[in-house]
């Protein structure tokens, strides 16, 4: 069982964004890793602490959480939402919580007084088509990497002797004060190059194609960011790597239109076969079906295929396909068809006599929404 997240912050349900802030700042600044060294259990409450501000901070994710608890964020979304923060993650939320000042002194988890150097992010944009966003898809994606070359090596930096730190200590008034700063010469990493080939630039680095392969959950929307944890461009020396944001770009269909996970098809029926009745085929997203427009069917009408929409990207359910009747009149007849037409002009059958069944188009919309 999962801790609730109130809880971990030792907060009710009603706390106001305010008091959440609040509650998370405390609970950090207690288990923070510089105050508990060492200490696994303060560690752990630290991770679950930022775990549970990064839901409650973000209103949807809230709402989300208060609806359906830690299950809002399991299932097939894997790389959304909470769930497996790193240090680097926790450590970059805490610009907004504690302003700038912090940042700088922070010495992260490496122990002492060194920082842990993260390469950059890359970033790249994926295109799928609606198949794929509708079932998933593994894509292989080539990326540019900045990778350690070979024969490259690193050494402990003479000037902060490794710890990544100048320590200062001046006499003043009020007695001896240390002070203490980011080494200028490794950058706070407590290491510099010691060996390096050629076509390596100042880090030791160098450019290389990679082929990384990314799992992308079905639902996703145009304009999401997928995380490759570990994929964007290596750090010199002991660092870690940046990760590979990959963007989604969604091709339009042919013939069918999103709208959130619901799908729209235009379907146009013959003035006979709205007539008479048919069996007609339609795209989806696994492929056509053959659907059946019932005799007498008016424009307008909405059928609506449940599940055949797009799968939720939290993995609740399905949206549905919305087919939209449009009864195709021709604009040009010959004079045996006019003739065939004009006879049916004075029928009384032929009057409009709308039921209740045929729901205007306001209520029709009305329903779409529903
Ligand atoms: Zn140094």
């Amino acid at each position: 069982m999962k801790e609730d997240f109130y809880d971990i912050l030792g907060i009710s349900k009603d706390a106001s964004a305010a008091e959440i802030k609040k509650a998370y700042r405390k609970t950090a600044m207690k288990y923070h890793p510089d105050k508990n060294p060492d200490d696994k259990e303060a560690e752990e409450k630290f991770k679950k602490a930022a775990e549970a501000y990064e839901v409650l901070s973000d209103a949807d994710k809230k709402a989300r959480y208060d609806q359906f608890g830690h299950q809002a964020f399991e299932g097939g979304a894997g790389g959304f939402g909470g769930g497996g923060m790193n240090m680097d993650d926790i450590f970059s939320q805490f610009g907004d919580i504690f302003g700038g000042g912090f940042g700088g002194g922070f010495s992260g988890f490496g122990g002492g007084g060194r920082r842990v150097v993260k390469g950059s992010n890359l970033r790249i944009r994926v295109n799928l088509s609606l198949e794929d966003v509708a079932n998933g898809v593994e894509k292989k994606i080539k990326v540019k990497r900045k990778v350690q070359a070979d024969g490259v090596s690193y050494k402990t930096c003479s000037t902060c002797n490794g710890s990544g730190q100048i320590t200062r200590v001046q006499n003043t008034i009020l007695g001896r004060m240390q002070t203490a700063s980011p080494c200028n010469t490794c950058g706070g990493s407590g290491q510099t190059i010691d060996k390096k080939p050629a076509g390596a630039d100042a880090q030791g680095l160098i450019t290389k194609d990679e082929m990384v392969t990314v799992k992308i959950p079905a639902g996703v929307q145009d304009g999401m960011q997928l995380k490759v944890t570990g994929k964007g461009n290596s750090a010199p020396g002991n660092g870690i790597s940046g990760d590979l944001l990959v963007v989604i770009q969604e091709e339009d269909h042919p013939t069918l239109k999103r709208e959130g996970d619901n799908l729209h098809y235009d379907l146009y029926v013959s003035l006979p076969d709205a007539v008479l009745g048919n069996s007609m085929e339609i795209d989806t997203v696994t492929g056509k079906v053959r659907i059946k427009i019932e005799p007498g069917v008016q424009s307008g009408k909405i059928l609506r295929l449940r599940g055949k929409g797009i799968p939720s990207i939290n993995g609740y359910g399905k949206g549905d396909l919305l087919v939209h009747v449009n009864v195709w009149t021709p604009k040009t007849l010959n004079k045996s068809q006019k003739d065939f037409f004009e006879s049916m002009r004075e029928d009384e059958h032929f009057q409009p006599k709308p039921e209740s069944t045929d729901k205007s188009f306001f209520e029709k919309v009305k329903d779409m929404f529903s």
